[in-house]
């Protein structure tokens, strides 16, 4: 159900407690990609414009949850924001407690100060409500743009808003974008609708393909996940990565496809190696895989019948590569899917690539840009796919 987002309310003079993903990949001290930064300024910048107090709270990595870390401060991340909306950002180096408290109560109307990293407190990741009593006196709104957190019922995402109960509860922009393409545009897609599955484990995506099992038109699946189901249906596999347990489950999903009115495509042919190594030649092998070769992508009879399905569809699902692309011998399946996928969306398709691998591939490979959305999401994303309800979502209030 579509949520308000903080567009619709008024923040002028509120204090907005705006809870963030700035888990940001760092080395050294230093931020080394400050994406995710970016991805909030939207929700940022709306509030401090029309002059809301903004207290902007996130964690940053795993750290033990018994105080300061060196390595996990948001200091830097605090700086960087400083430098994108060019303008000082208050740190009062603590997430609860009478440095934050003197922090806000000296904010004026479009200031902004960032918590230090909410997981410093074991109480973040219990989700304990005394904890999140303190977060939530802070603030006269809660806003919630932190979509890569969103799966988890940590107390910043879920007991903070609850105890905020008679006060307004808001997503960002970035979360109101994710929900309205992981969620939305698959209750009712135009068809047809193709999800394309790949990556490394199958385990990791059968939930997903449950769910999206009777919506969907058609499941193409690569990556070596494609090898646990070509040994369901008995096809010979070589020494590609299979997971035994899995079979059972992989020939339950091709039965019950077999019965509905979703196809599933599995590869008719690979790029095969001898090793599992960068430099191994590529080699083309139809059907069965013979022993002592294994599977590293999809092979180009594969490519081109796959394209063909994705450059009729409407809606796309991407999530997961269709080989190790990575390494330029097995790059070829993932770089035409992609290249399908985007020139679907050039003649009026949806175009949703989830989070983690395959917006990294989307974007190794230039094709990002091209897609109706990526997300930033990879748990998430992928827990959205399954159809899965979110507690730090679902208690928001109602557009
Ligand atoms: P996932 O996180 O499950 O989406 O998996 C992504 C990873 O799967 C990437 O790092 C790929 O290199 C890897 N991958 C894709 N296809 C294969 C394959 N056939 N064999 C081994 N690894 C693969």
């Amino acid at each position: 159900m579509a949520k308000k987002t903080i567009a619709d309310i008024n923040v002028t003079g509120k204090r907005v407690f705006m809870r963030v993903d700035f888990n940001v990949p760092m080395e050294d001290g230093k931020i080394t990609d400050d994406r995710r930064i970016q991805a909030a300024l939207e929700s940022i910048r709306s509030v401090i414009s029309r002059g809301g107090r903004l207290i902007l709270a996130s964690h940053l990595g795993r750290p033990e949850g018994t105080g300061y870390e060196a390595e996990f401060t948001l200091k830097p991340c605090a700086d960087r924001l400083s430098q994108l909306i060019g303008k000082p950002v208050g740190f009062p180096g603590d997430t609860v407690g009478d440095k934050v408290n003197a922090a806000v109560a000296a904010m004026k109307d479009g200031d902004v100060i960032l918590l230090e990293n909410v997981r410093f407190y074991k109480a973040e990741k219990k989700g304990d409500a005394g904890h999140a009593a303190k977060m939530a006196q802070l603030a006269d709104v809660y806003c919630n743009d932190a979509f890569g957190t969103c799966h988890r019922p940590d107390a910043s995402m879920v007991a903070v808003p609850r105890a905020m109960a008679n006060k307004p509860k808001v997503c960002g922009f970035l979360v109101e974008r994710e929900i309205r393409y992981l969620s939305e545009a698959l209750e009712a897609p135009a068809r047809p609708f193709a999800v394309v599955l790949g990556g490394a484990k199958v385990s990791d995506k059968l939930p997903a393909i449950a769910h999206l099992l009777p919506k969907a038109d058609h499941i193409l699946i690569g990556g070596a996940m494609a090898y646990t189901f070509l040994k369901a249906r008995g096809i010979g596999t070589g020494n590609s990565r299979v997971e035994a347990d899995r079979v059972e489950d992989a020939r339950r999903i091709l039965e019950q496809g077999g019965r509905g009115s979703c196809r599933i495509h599995l590869p008719s042919d690979h790029l095969v190696a001898r090793e599992f190594s960068e430099h191994a030649p590529a080699q083309t092998v139809k059907g069965e895989i013979p022993e002592g070769l294994m599977g590293l992508d999809i092979g180009p009879a594969t490519r081109e019948s796959f394209a063909q399905t994705l450059l009729g569809a409407r809606t796309i699902v991407w999530n997961g590569p269709m080989g190790v692309f990575e390494w330029t011998n097995f790059a070829p399946g993932t770089k035409r899917i992609g290249e399908a996928i985007a020139e679907a969306t050039t003649r009026g398709a949806i175009s949703i690539v989830g989070g983690g691998d395959t917006a990294a591939a989307a974007e190794q490979l230039g094709f990002a840009p091209a897609m109706s959305h990526v997300s930033t999401g990879g748990g998430a994303s992928l827990e959205m796919l399954e159809g899965k309800a979110f507690e730090s979502v679902e208690l928001l209030d109602s557009a």
